[in-house]
């Protein structure tokens, strides 16, 4: 995005030709597809308070997320901190609609500079590198961070996964109730950290990610909370594409 001017159409680029489009029009179409992922060069963003954590969330180490650049679901393979969008829509938090500017952008964070949506190459070139990770943030605030590493132990994606390709074999049973003993932990950490830590709780989806009764969508599971007690439906059949 560039800076703040009216502009006479706001067309998306994706409408248009891409080929005839060199410099940015604001169409906004990119702060519309999610907000950037953070390197260690925005570090300074969080740290100074221009960028609060609770916009902020995180996407786990083996969670299964959309790559935008190779157009799929696939595993991160680390932490990958991201800004939060608008009522659950994918709009970047920060994305001015009526403006059709950024709010934040003198200080917008590196992918948002490196992004040309004519031309993607400087953006593959950085993506990702140097993430920044809650570790990165967080490590030194004593007893959150053992929480943090304690949830990230008992929820790891990579448990989870093996777990739900083994939900079709002989124990099935013991396998999805350790699934679903998962999943509880995820919930009852959340409220637990608000009701008697006394967190906010627009911090949790940095703090523990995103729920699990929500990611696990991802893996092909589907949960039904009901009340306190958690339950498995019959898999969602996935796209090739997932
Ligand atoms: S931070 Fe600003 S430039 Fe980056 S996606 Fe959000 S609104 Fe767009």
């Amino acid at each position: 995005m560039q800076k703040r001017k009216r502009l006479p159409s706001n067309k998306p680029a994706d409408a248009r030709s891409r080929k005839s489009i060199t410099a940015c029009i604001r169409c906004g179409t990119c702060c519309k597809k999610g907000g950037p992922s953070f390197h260690h060069a925005d570090k300074r963003l969080i740290e100074e308070g221009i960028i609060h954590s609770r916009w902020l969330y995180t996407i786990r180490k083996g969670e299964l997320a959309y790559d935008n650049v190779r157009e799929r679901l696939l595993p991160v393979d680390s932490d990958i901190i991201k800004l939060k969008g608008q009522n659950d829509s994918w709009t970047c938090i920060f994305f001015d609609e009526s403006q059709r500017a950024c709010r934040i952008y003198a200080h917008r964070p590196m992918e948002c500079k490196a992004l040309q949506c004519w031309d993607t190459r400087r953006l593959e070139k950085i993506y990702a590198k140097h993430r920044l990770t809650r570790a990165d943030l967080i490590s030194e605030i004593e007893g959150l961070w053992g929480l943090v590493e304690d949830h990230q132990r008992r929820c790891d994606y990579d448990t989870i996964q093996k777990l739900v390709k083994a939900l079709d074999r002989p124990q099935k049973k013991k396998t999805r109730k350790q699934l679903i003993e998962i999943i509880q932990y995820d919930s009852e950490i959340r409220k637990l950290v608000v009701a008697k830590a006394g967190l906010n709780a627009d911090m949790l989806d940095f703090l523990f990610g995103r729920p699990l009764t929500l990611t696990i969508q991802n893996f092909g599971v589907r949960v039904n909370p009901s009340g306190e007690k958690i339950s498995l439906m019959p898999p969602i059949r996935r796209s090739p594409a997932c």
